[in-house]
C-alpha cells in the first residue's frame, strides 16, 4: 500500500470509519431447492428484482460514500446474466475496487452432453471473466455430493463444478467455494443429528466430533475440487435471545436447518478454530480465527464484551430487492433507512453496538477493522485490552498476516503456496 493511501485509511479510522460496503440483493428469484433458504423455487411469495438504472444509481451513490467493497447478491444472480455484467461493469467503472457476485452454480452443472456443456461453459466463463468482478464465489452446501445436489434441486452440479474451475483458473478467475453451514452439512453423519435435544451434553459432545469432522471433509473437498479460495458462512438464523430483529434477507430462514441452540453455535465455533488452521496453507480461507474466536466467547460467556460490534448500519448497509429499500443488514428490517441514493451519511450514528447475529459478510470484517479504529482513536484502550486479551490479539495479528500472504484474497490472482508455507501446521 502507498503511503497517501495508508494515511487516507489512518484518517478513515480517526473519524470512526472503515472502508464503507455495500450488499445489493438484486433478485430474490431463484431456480433451487435449497431448504435452508426462505428464496427457495417452491416459497410462496411475490418475486422481485431491482431496476438497473436503480442500481446504477444506488452505485454512485456508494462511490460518493467512499464503499469500496460492493456484492451483488440474489436470489440467483446469474438467472439475470446480463444485467449482472452490466452492473458490475457500471460498478468497476465508477470505481468499486471489491467486487463480489456468486451463482449456486447451476449454469456450471454437467448436463446432457459434452457439447451442450462444453459451449455453455465457455460462455458463463468468457462474461463474468470479461467483467471487473474480483470474487466470484459457487455456493456448495454440503460436504456429500449425493446430499448437496438433493438440496439444490440440480443433477451433474458437483461434477461440473468441478470441471469448471480450472476453466475460470485458465481464464484468469479464482472462485471462491461457499458453504453455508447448516445441519446437512456432513450428509447423512449430522443430518442423523437433527432428532437430538440441542441442548444435551452428550448431544453436544457428538455434534462437535460431527460437524468437525465435516469440516475437515468439506475443506478437503472443495481443495480435491481445485478450488483455491473458500468461505463459510455462518449459519443463516437469528440467535436465540435476537427476537427483535425482522429478518428482510429472505436466505435468513427460521426452519430448523439452520437454526442451532446457543450450545451448538458454541460448538459450531470451536470446531471451526480447531479445523481453519490446518488447512490455511492448502487454500485461501476467508474466515478469520479471531472474528471465530470473538464469535466462540461471545456464546460462552454472556458477559463477554465484544470488543468490536458490527458495523451494519454504520459503514456497510443492505440493498433489498422487495422494497429497494436500505437497512442496515439482512436482519434488522425494522430500521429501514429509505432508498441508498437518498442516504445522508452526516445522519448515521457511528456507534457500533450490534453483536445480535452471526452473519459474517459483516461480523467478519467489523472484528478485523475494529482494532484499527480503536488504536488510532484509543490507543491506550487498545493497548489495555491488548494486554487482557492477548489470545485475541495473537489470533488477529495472524491473521493480518494471513491476509497480507493471501494477497487480500485477490480472486484475481492464483494462490502463493509458497506465501502460505509459513502457517504450515507441521
Ligand atoms: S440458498 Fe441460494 S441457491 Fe439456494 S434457494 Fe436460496 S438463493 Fe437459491
Ligand atoms: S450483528 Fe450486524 S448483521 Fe447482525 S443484526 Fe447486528 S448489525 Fe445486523
Amino acid at each position: 500500500m502507498s503511503l497517501q493511501a495508508e494515511l487516507s485509511k489512518v484518517f478513515l479510522f480517526s473519524q470512526n470509519k472503515i472502508p464503507g460496503q455495500l450488499i445489493i440483493q438484486i433478485t430474490d428469484h431463484c431456480n433451487a431447492t435449497c431448504p435452508q433458504c426462505g428464496m427457495r423455487k417452491t416459497a410462496e411469495f411475490r418475486r422481485s428484482k431491482l431496476d438497473i438504472d436503480q442500481i446504477k444509481r444506488y452505485i454512485d451513490k456508494a462511490v460518493e460514500n467512499g464503499v469500496e467493497a460492493m456484492s451483488f447478491t440474489g436470489g440467483e444472480p446469474m438467472l439475470f446474466l446480463n444485467d449482472l455484467v452490466e452492473m458490475i461493469n457500471y460498478a468497476g467503472a465508477a470505481g468499486i475496487k471489491y467486487i463480489r457476485t456468486g451463482t449456486n452454480g447451476y449454469l456450471l452443472r454437467k448436463g446432457k452432453s459434452k457439447d451442450e456443456f462444453d459451449t455453455r461453459i465457455k460462455r458463463v466463463v468468457e462474461k463474468i471473466v470479461s467483467t471487473p468482478v474480483r470474487n466470484f464465489w459457487i455456493s456448495i452446501d454440503s460436504a456429500c455430493f449425493d446430499t448437496h445436489e438433493r438440496m439444490r434441486g440440480f443433477d451433474g452440479l458437483i461434477e461440473g463444478i468441478a470441471m469448471a474451475v480450472p476453466l475460470f483458473h485458465e481464464a484468469g478467475l479464482y472462485p471462491s467455494a461457499n458453504l453455508g453451514i447448516n445441519r446437512n452439512l456432513g450428509g447423512a453423519v449430522t443430518e442423523s443429528l437433527w432428532s437430538e435435544d440441542p441442548d444435551d451434553e452428550e448431544h453436544l459432545d457428538k455434534f462437535y466430533i460431527e460437524f468437525k469432522d465435516a469440516f475437515d471433509q468439506f475443506y478437503r473437498t472443495v481443495i480435491d475440487m481445485g478450488f483455491s479460495i473458500v468461505n463459510m458462512c455462518y449459519p443463516m438464523s437469528v440467535p436465540e435471545g435476537g427476537t427483535d430483529l425482522q429478518s428482510v434477507y429472505t436466505a435468513t430462514s427460521i426452519d430448523k436447518i439452520v437454526n442451532f441452540s446457543r450450545g451448538e453455535r458454541l460448538k459450531l465455533f470451536t470446531a471451526l478454530i480447531d479445523t481453519v488452521p490446518k488447512y490455511r496453507s492448502q487454500i485461501r480461507i476467508f474466515t478469520p480465527m479471531s472474528s471465530l474466536y470473538t464469535l466462540k466467547k461471545q456464546y460462552e460467556d454472556d458477559a463477554y464484551e465484544a470488543g468490536y460490534p458490527c458495523r451494519g448500519g454504520i459503514d456497510f448497509f443492505f440493498v433489498d430487492s422487495q422494497d429497494g429499500q436500505t437497512y442496515p443488514c439482512g436482519f434488522r428490517g425494522n430500521e429501514s433507512f429509505g432508498e441508498y441514493d437518498k442516504l445522508d451519511m452526516e445522519t448515521i450514528d457511528r456507534n457500533a453496538f450490534c453483536t445480535k447475529c452471526d452473519w459474517e459478510c459483516f461480523r467478519d470484517p467489523s472484528v478485523l477493522f475494529g482494532p484499527f479504529i480503536e488504536g488510532v482513536r484509543q490507543p491506550l484502550q487498545l493497548l489495555r485490552k491488548f494486554s487482557n486479551r492477548r489470545e485475541f490479539l495473537d489470533l488477529w495479528r495472524k491473521d493480518l498476516a494471513y491476509y497480507e500472504s493471501c494477497d487480500l484474497f485477490d480472486g484475481r490472482k492464483p494462490i502463493s503456496y509458497n506465501a502460505l508455507r509459513k502457517f504450515n501446521l507441521s
